[in-house]
């Protein structure tokens, strides 16, 4: 990979001899390895059996979970939060998990719709629950920086699964709790 950006950097008219980019190849494997690692990663290692056994039936909500990924159109950034809600059925998952999950799809080369339905099946599979949503705000570098340049737009998805899809006063409570 080295190698390839070193390609990239000459073919683009740059030096790569002088002194701020000699060490630049390696960074930007480095970097790029780095926010795709969640292609190395296991789900049954970032859940690490964090579920605990509950009674509770009230919907679980993690709002504003920092959301970094690559657009795989442009290979440029988008950027944002998410919201991941869920209504247990006899159980619960320790909450850096949801984070980490998030992460875990988010560090690939993504477009923000499969993102959303990534993250809310994988809640939706490891904890059984009755319903899960999942919503992003995010905004893309490829929008922002070129193209149209339009520096104020950002996207909305959502993922519902389960009761979320079925039950609109359970979507509203949702939609409004993350107000
Ligand atoms: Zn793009």
């Amino acid at each position: 990979m080295e190698e390839q950006y070193a390609k990239i950097i000459e073919t683009i008219g740059e030096d790569l001899s002088r002194p701020g980019l000699i060490d630049t190849p390696k960074r930007a494997a480095k970097a790029f390895k780095f926010l795709t690692e969640g292609y190395h990663q296991d789900l049954d290692e970032v859940v690490n059996d964090a579920l605990f056994p509950s009674d509770s039936s009230e919907m679980v909500i993690v709002k504003d979970i920092e959301l970094y990924s690559l657009c795989e159109h442009h290979l440029l950034p988008f950027v944002g939060v998410c919201h991941v809600a869920y209504i247990p059925d006899g159980q619960v998952l320790g909450l850096s998990k949801i984070a980490r999950i998030v992460d875990m799809y988010a560090r690939r080369l993504q477009i923000q719709e499969n993102l959303a339905t990534q993250i809310a099946n994988t809640v939706s599979e490891i904890t059984g629950a009755i319903g899960v949503a999942v919503i992003i705000e995010a905004k893309h570098m490829c929008m922002m920086m070129r193209g149209v340049e339009k520096q104020n737009s950002s996207m909305k998805t959502s993922a519902m699964v389960g009761v979320f899809r079925t039950n609109q006063p359970t979507r509203s409570e949702f939609l409004s709790l993350i107000q």
